[in-house]
């Protein structure tokens, strides 16, 4: 099986993605993490757009990157200009990458209308502009702009395109879906109609807007590609490239393509969050391979299938990806599966007393809107209360919030609240935040800092809001999820209420609860 190239461009078609910008520091740690990940290139932007671009490519060279090859991306020089004084070639050979990607026009129309030039001067651009950058040394690779479109306009245009850069010396002739709207049946098709033997390799660089982006690049490899672009987890201008997080795994698990990445699959899932984290973006959950849901099961029935032999219920393993199972608690779950989530506990059996307990409780609280799918520290210490391994941090007496807002300041919320720990001392926190459960968040910090020190170490990284019966409007019950940090674990918890304060009240409380009675409490750590 011939080896498939793996070329991302998370840094430069991926920066085109709504709401995406990195900033120059997360670029090189997207750049470090992609190479110990082991892709073969990485894009690395525009070097002409801005200083951002050309400042990465210097100090990308500092980074020590051993396995991934950087490449620069830019246009084929103006019409009737000389290529080696153009400012695009110029640009592109300052950026100092050992590989060029030169992208020019396939689709007559375009060299028409957009270029406003004649499709013989396109190609004279075309062979000029790699002549240059080979000449300079350059590994080479020409991307074909709208190559698919093109060709089914005028396929000997198309055709005259693919020669002329694999004649001026391109290594690798890579055939864009630009506007995303081709099927995988036609890239097959067209791919194989292609005089193969005459041209320089053949790669694919597909956009995702009839969500075929993944399957379109499949099909190429299977028609002969032998290099694809794509970018992590997807994201890219429009409805985004093909995901690698699906390509690779795709490619090495389901059609036994060599990868060089392929050692490191079991990496895939902490790639693909990484790149999220640098993104500001939530992982998509649903996304195959290395979203949360990849590998959970919900239903009871199927959770026990699952349990005996997960090759029944499963396409591939998730730790083959670094993904792993989950065992979901829901309202169809069956007592086995509370079983499996007390293993931690000890062994029980199916129809003891705390299993049909828990299986009970489970289900009143979820009718009340409670839902421990996302929230396994809050299931953990309703368990904890079941078997009498459960400790409370502390007693509320009470709170008292108070938000206020004058003329052209923002609004505040000043806070107390009451404790009592042990059954008698009482404590008290006050504190002023920007809304209510900030406030409460930190009225806790303040009355419990000096008893657990432990508190310093947890922060909440995520706070989501629900509406579950927006019928009611104001009203309405929500359902808050906390996420809680100590630099290494996290954990999430929930609270549900029709008031807001009072839901993110016991989501908090459990965090911290959660957090004392697991790691402070049975480690025995000091500040209890
Ligand atoms: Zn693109």
């Amino acid at each position: 099986m011939q080896r498939v190239i793996i070329y991302d461009t998370t840094l430069r078609d991926g920066m085109q993605g709504t709401g995406i910008s990195y900033t120059l520091e997360d670029k090189l740690a997207i750049a470090r993490q992609l190479d110990a990940f082991g892709i073969d290139y990485i894009e690395g932007g525009f070097p002409l757009s801005n200083k951002k671009e050309a400042e990465f490519f210097r100090q990308v060279r500092e980074q020590g990157l051993t396995r991934s090859r950087v490449a620069a991306f830019g246009s084929t020089r103006r019409p009737h200009q000389q290529a080696a004084g153009d400012p695009h070639i110029r640009a592109l050979l300052e950026a100092g990458t050992p590989t060029v990607t030169l992208v020019g026009k396939t689709w007559t129309e375009h060299v028409q209308h957009v270029l406003r030039t004649t499709p013989e001067e396109n190609l004279r651009m075309i062979r000029d502009s790699i002549e240059v950058l080979k000449g300079e040394g350059r590994e080479v690779f020409f991307d074909l702009e709208h190559f698919f479109d093109g060709y089914k306009h005028d396929p000997g245009y198309a055709l005259a395109v693919l020669r002329t850069a694999s004649e001026a010396g391109a290594d690798c002739l890579a055939l864009c879906d630009t506007n995303g709207g081709t099927l995988p049946a036609e890239v097959s098709r067209i791919i194989g109609e292609l005089p193969r033997g005459e041209l320089s390799c053949l790669g694919i660089h597909c956009h995702n807007d009839t969500e075929n982006a993944v399957a379109n690049s499949l099909a190429a490899v299977d028609a002969g590609a032998v290099h694809v672009q794509g970018t992590i987890n997807g994201w890219g201008e429009r409805c985004g490239n093909a995901n690698l997080c699906a390509v690779v795994p795709n490619l090495a698990l389901k059609m036994g393509r060599e990868l060089a990445c392929a050692p490191n699959l079991r990496h895939l899932t902490s790639l693909a969050r990484f790149v999220a984290e640098k993104a500001n973006l939530i992982p998509d959950k649903r996304q195959p391979y290395v979203g949360e849901a990849a590998f959970s099961h919900k239903a009871g029935q199927h959770a026990d299938v699952v349990a005996k032999a997960p090759r029944l219920m499963e396409h591939i393993p998730g730790e083959l990806v670094g993904n792993e199972r989950r065992l979901i608690l829901s309202e169809l779950a069956g007592k086995s599966t509370v079983v499996r989530r007390l293993d931690k506990y000890g062994s029980f059996d199916k129809n003891s007393e705390v299993v049909q307990l828990l299986t009970g409780r489970l289900k009143e609280l979820e009718e009340t809107g409670f839902e421990y799918e996302a929230a396994e520290a809050s299931f953990d210490l309703i368990v904890r209360r079941a078997l009498d391994r459960y400790r409370p941090l502390f007693e509320l007496r009470n709170y008292h919030l108070e938000s206020f807002k004058a003329t052209d300041s923002p609004a505040r919320t000043v806070g107390r609240i009451f404790l009592t720990t042990d059954g008698s001392k009482e404590l008290m926190g006050a504190a002023v935040g920007v809304g209510p459960v900030e406030t409460l968040d930190y009225c806790l910090r303040d009355a419990l800092a000096t008893r657990h020190p432990f508190l310093s170490k947890i922060k909440l990284v995520d706070f989501a809001v629900r509406v579950l019966n927006p019928e009611r409007a104001t009203a309405a019950r929500v359902r808050v999820f906390v996420t809680s940090s100590d630099g290494e674990k996290t954990w999430s918890t929930v609270g549900v209420s029709e008031n807001i304060v009072e839901a993110s009240w016991q989501a908090l409380v459990d965090s911290m609860e959660y957090y004392y009675n697991n790691y402070v409490l049975e480690s025995g750590e000091p500040g209890q």
